[in-house]
């Protein structure tokens, strides 16, 4: 169990929300301060007796890396990201956070100052306990509100034999979320003077075409396949640009689509069906695909599922829910990476909204519930092992 106060938690939640740590790539004119969050991450866990150090994903642009117990046994990684989306609109003092009854409020207070500070919280009560055989890592990572190259640095040169997340679910389980792809759509026209009816051919009217079938594709067949924790996968134009002038036909126009993909599915053939219906509707446009990420499904058989529901059992006399998600997280970047990963955080709210708060009692269950989940892991992943 804890073994650092409540109000140290509620302390090391504070100073993690004072030191604003908003995304640089997301929004430049905020973002210069990962690198002093890292900092103070690291000298708080090594004033509590986690090991730990800064590693940089690029300059400037830092994970912290810690580590409790003797590594002699199995490994357990606990993942949170120091970054946050940006301050503008907020009805609140983002970096001021005040308390309120069990409410701490603040930008990045539920997203997730709360799961970073669950994890470091663990580490520390684990550290304290000084019997730990194998080894608790923490991975503190950036950028996972833009694209994650703090996740993708950190399993590159890390190992574990399962990782739990702590992105606030409102300490539901996620053993389940969507993946995305984006991709870019270019229709050609023919260029002419406006007068020329007889001549030109506008891209854009091409380009309307497509819109339509990919919006039938959208209602008609995807939002029919679904899937129980994650639901339906769903696609969107999220992007138009082009024409030239008034007074031309328009040689050539590109929209960005998102397509929203579920586990089950198969990303080959989520590019040819959308390829098919474009070149059906405007035959000899383009389809280029630049960006993906995977869906996450974790084997509810997995033992890191087991243990935490064990865990959740003993400390709060009921069975956890089981949820997935409909966007994307951190977790599937530990999926792939063969590790097997669920996600439990916080409750709060108002998550990249003016008004964000968590419930400081839900921090301190979802810290119990790590304890005792990763105390339980080593030892009955290590008996495994054995046998
Ligand atoms: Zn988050």
């Amino acid at each position: 169990m804890l073994t650092i106060s409540k109000s140290d938690v509620l302390e090391l939640l504070r100073d993690l929300i004072r030191i604003p740590s908003v995304n640089p790539t997301l929004v430049p004119e905020e973002g210069h301060n990962e690198v002093k969050i890292a900092e103070f991450a690291v000298d708080w866990l090594k004033k509590h007796k986690v090991d730990a150090r800064i590693e940089f994903v690029e300059p400037g642009r830092p994970n912290v890396f810690a580590e409790v117990g003797d590594g002699d046994g199995p490994t357990l990684c606990l993942c949170a990201h120091l970054d946050t989306v940006g301050t503008e609109g907020m009805e609140i003092d983002p970096f001021d956070p005040r308390v309120e009854g069990n409410r701490v409020y603040g930008r990045g207070s539920c997203d997730m100052k709360a799961g970073v500070a669950a994890i470091m919280s663990t580490a520390a009560s684990l550290a304290a306990s000084g019997s730990i055989k194998g080894k608790v890592i923490l991975a503190l990572v950036c950028d996972e509100e833009y694209s994650s190259i703090g996740a993708d640095h950190f399993v590159l040169h890390h190992k574990a034999d399962a990782c739990i997340l702590t992105e606030p679910s409102d300490l539901k389980m996620v053993i389940a979320h969507r993946g995305f792809l984006w991709g870019k759509v270019t229709s050609m026209g023919r260029s002419a003077h406006g007068s020329r009816w007889d001549l030109g051919e506008s891209a854009i009217t091409r380009m309307g075409k497509v819109i339509v079938g990919l919006d039938d594709f959208d209602k008609n067949v995807l939002r029919n396949r679904s899937e129980d924790l994650v639901g339906p996968a769903s696609m969107h134009v999220g992007l138009i640009s082009g024409g030239v002038g008034i007074s031309t036909y328009a040689p050539e126009c590109q929209i960005h689509i998102e397509r929203r993909t579920i586990p089950s599915e198969n990303i080959s053939n989520i590019k040819s069906e959308i390829e098919k219906v474009v070149q059906n509707v405007a035959e000899g446009s383009q389809v280029d695909w630049y960006f993906h990420r995977n869906p996450f499904s974790c084997n509810p058989n997995e033992l890191i599922v087991r243990n935490l529901t064990e865990s959740f059992e003993r400390l709060l006399g009921r069975e956890p829910e089981r949820v997935g998600w409909g966007f994307w997280t951190d977790a599937a970047i530990f999926q792939q990476a063969g590790i097997p990963t669920v996600n439990i955080g916080a409750s709060g709210f108002g998550l990249h909204e003016p008004v964000e708060w968590v419930d400081f009692e839900s921090v301190i269950m979802n810290t119990n519930i790590l304890i005792d989940t990763a105390t339980t892991f080593l030892r009955e992943k290590r008996i495994i092992a054995e046998v």
